[in-house]
């Protein structure tokens, strides 16, 4: 695990006009810079690079965060190697600290409750999309409500069936739960 104040070092020297600088074109534009966004097309520049907040954000596709977002973004990067992409760039000494037993315990428990989460916002969604009950009373009621279908989307909204055990049937066919559930009285 890369250690808290060598991740705030890192941050702090990955100056997000620099480190973007190095893969696209920015143009000075008042406080802030603007450049054509790398992560759509377009021929009309929308992204804009905050120096003084740190940030970028594409008004075209929504892409938006501070420089170590972008390296994992742009060069599909996970969290702790675009840090260590940015500490090569500015000569900043990353000494990785052993994680503890607990500290092992407590980041796998929120891997798999990430996990979890993903899955079953998966499925709340499919059930309004693809479910004849989903559509007709969940969506309905949305669409009624005067929610657009990309906002919709967006928010990942979703249904959860009338049947009872609906979610965990599903999750233990799936392999995501345990088949230790109770039955049904
Ligand atoms: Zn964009």
């Amino acid at each position: 695990m890369i250690p808290r104040d060598t991740v705030d070092k890192i941050i702090e020297a990955a100056r997000v006009e620099e480190v973007l600088g190095e893969f696209i074109t920015l143009k000075k534009r008042g406080a802030n810079l603007l450049g054509l966004c790398p992560f759509h097309g377009e021929k009309t520049p929308s992204f804009t690079v905050s120096p003084v907040k740190g940030i970028y954000k594409c008004f075209g596709c929504g892409k938006a965060g501070n420089s170590v977002n972008f390296i994992m973004e742009h060069l599909s990067l996970s969290y702790p190697e675009a840090l260590k992409w940015l500490a090569r760039k500015y000569a900043i000494e990353v000494v990785e600290k052993e994680i503890t037993p607990e500290e092992k315990e407590r980041l796998d428990e929120r891997e798999s409750m990430l996990i979890v989460m993903q899955y079953a916002a998966r499925y709340f969604v499919d059930n309004m999309n693809n479910t004849d009950e989903g559509r007709s009373i969940g969506l309905g009621y949305f669409i009624e409500r005067g929610l657009r279908p990309d906002i919709i989307q967006k928010f990942q909204i979703g249904y959860s069936l009338e049947e009872r055990r609906a979610f965990t049937n599903d999750a233990v066919k799936a392999g995501y739960a345990p088949n230790i559930w109770p039955r049904p009285e």
